[in-house]
């Protein structure tokens, strides 16, 4: 079967891209290794709960926003988004108080000066900072030169630095900084424009979803195959065919049997590791690009405790809640202090409640370097032995433990719950050493870790959260970015018109 253009993963970024591809007139095929579509987005079934794994909310999806502006024109708007508290969006337990963010940048700086009297300007200088941040964000698109200028430059600086210089209370900059699980804390290398965007982004508004998140990737889904695509589950990229600088082939094993399908242009989700390994002998790639890409550092990953709760008893809370433990420095330390000790920092959201006031479904998440797990690399799901269903037992009771903070009742009011570690992600969606997050984009680096969606070949396009963001905003900026090199600015430009 001949296509236009064969995309390689259904994780957000392939989706996306089939979609604005399909809809500009190429004939597309999505291949999905999984029998769900959706990678980071899928959801699992236990009885009538529906569990979700690497989507709990978004920012910046309210009318105008940038992330609502180009939803529209996938047809996700249509889906049921509820919207957060917006004078609390999300709460941070520090140091055994409890701290606000509101929406709003103005409102956002106002409510925490009232509890920092005394940092009131540099409240209102980060505020129209991030402000700035967020009214750039989708210059690279729009713009005719420059587009990047003030974006790189940002990625060449230091978060960690950035909040050290324009924030004096260190208590100030964790709280800053406390609802930022939902990237890489890591001093030495986490980029200024990472935290910005995204902590700018949630500032706008802050968003869930009434119901699975697997809704993103079947609208996708649907759409594409409304406008005459296909996308095929079950059917994974065993190997890439090239010759003479350019892809023209893809070998899959679709539903166990091996079947070849070919294409002028191929756009990989997968990991850049990944799409090499299916190009293991081309002559195309050096062996200097090859270990480049192989020496890349991933970020951490998640470990997550699922929970079915006892009806009617905890009250559902329109935010999520951030908690770490009394005895951590600094929410900076995280990653360094979770490995192979005690959950010291959780993400506890809840989902929306069909009806009623009680929530019924709630995630704890933690973030879980791959090093913890290492040992049972190469098990598989459910068969991974004893010695992990301990591992997970303890990690489950200390999530829990924390969650408590927030609802002190959670332990009594449990019915069940389910739990993964980054070998899920590894399993699932071949996430190299279960990264939540992909690579780990380094400000001292960024010509090493920051890729575009250039390959080798010249028919080959790199999509999805391993180039330069990740998130659902992230994910969807990037793969307008990888459509701009495929189709140009104007026809980009265009479909979100
Ligand atoms: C625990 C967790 C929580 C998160 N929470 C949030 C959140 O609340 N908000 C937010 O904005 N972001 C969140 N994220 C991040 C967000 O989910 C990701 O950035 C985004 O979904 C990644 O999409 P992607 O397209 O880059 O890749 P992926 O989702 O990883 O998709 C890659 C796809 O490729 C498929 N694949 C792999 N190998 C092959 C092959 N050989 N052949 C065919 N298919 C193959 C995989 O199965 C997968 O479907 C979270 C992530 C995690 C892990």
């Amino acid at each position: 079967m001949k296509y236009d253009v064969v995309i390689l993963g259904s994780g957000l970024g392939g989706l996306e891209c089939a979609f604005i591809l399909a809809k500009c007139g190429m004939n597309v095929c999505v291949l999905e290794k999984n029998a769900a579509l959706g990678g980071c987005l899928q959801t699992f079934r236990r009885g009538k709960d529906e569990f979700d794994t690497g989507f709990h909310y978004v920012g910046a999806l309210g009318k105008g926003q940038i992330l609502e502006r180009i939803f529209r024109h996938l047809g996700l708007m249509e889906l049921p988004w509820h919207q957060l508290d917006t004078e609390c969006f999300d709460q941070i337990l520090l140091k055994g108080r409890t701290y606000p963010l509101a929406n709003g940048y103005k409102q956002f700086a106002q409510s925490l000066s009232a509890i920092f009297p005394e940092n009131r300007m540099e409240l209102e200088n980060y505020s129209s900072f991030l402000e700035n941040v967020g009214k750039g964000i989708a210059d690279p698109i729009y713009k005719e030169s420059g587009g990047y200028d003030s974006i790189n430059s940002l990625f060449e600086k230091s978060a960690y630095g950035y909040l050290c210089r324009s924030i004096s209370d260190p208590l100030l900059r964790d709280i800053l900084s406390g609802a930022s699980l939902k990237l890489e804390l890591r001093k030495d290398t986490l980029p200024l424009y990472t935290f910005a965007q995204i902590n700018s982004s949630f500032i706008q508004s802050a968003w869930k979803l009434k119901g699975r998140g697997s809704l993103i990737a079947d609208t996708l889904a649907d759409g594409i195959r409304k406008m005459g695509g296909t996308v095929l589950a079950n059917a994974q990229v065993i190997s890439l065919k090239e010759k003479d600088g350019l892809v023209f082939g893809a070998e899959i094993l679709h539903k166990g049997c091996r079947e070849s399908l070919s294409a002028d242009l191929f756009v990989s989700d997968l990991s850049p590791q990944l799409t090499l390994e299916l190009l293991k002998d081309s002559p195309n790639i050096r062996p200097v690009f090859r270990r480049r890409i192989n020496r890349l550092e991933q970020t951490c990953g998640f470990f997550t405790v699922n929970i079915k709760l006892k009806e009617g008893r905890i009250p559902y809370l329109n935010r999520n809640s951030y908690c770490y433990s009394p005895d951590l420095e600094s929410v900076w330390n995280i990653a360094e202090n979770q490995s192979g000790g005690k959950v010291k920092g959780a993400l506890i959201s809840q989902q929306v409640p069909e009806s009623g006031d009680y929530a019924t479904l709630m995630d704890i998440l933690t973030p879980m370097n791959y090093s913890e797990v290492e040992k049972w690399t190469g098990t598989l799901p459910n068969r991974r032995g004893e010695e992990y269903l301990a591992f997970k037992a303890r990690k489950a009771e200390e999530c829990i433990s924390m969650a408590q903070n927030f609802f002190p009742d959670l332990k009594e009011s449990i019915e069940t719950f389910y739990t993964s570690t980054p070998l899920t992600y590894l399993n699932y969606t071949g996430a190299v050493r279960g990264t939540a997050y992909g690579i780990r984009k380094d400000c001292n680096n960024l010509t090493q870790t920051l890729l575009t969606p250039k390959t080798p070949f010249g028919n080959l396009y790199f999509t999805g959260q391993n180039l330069n963001l990740h998130g659902i905003l992230g994910v969807t900026l990037t793969s307008l970015l990888t459509c701009l090199e495929i189709l140009g600015k104007e026809q980009v430009v265009s479909f979100l018109e």
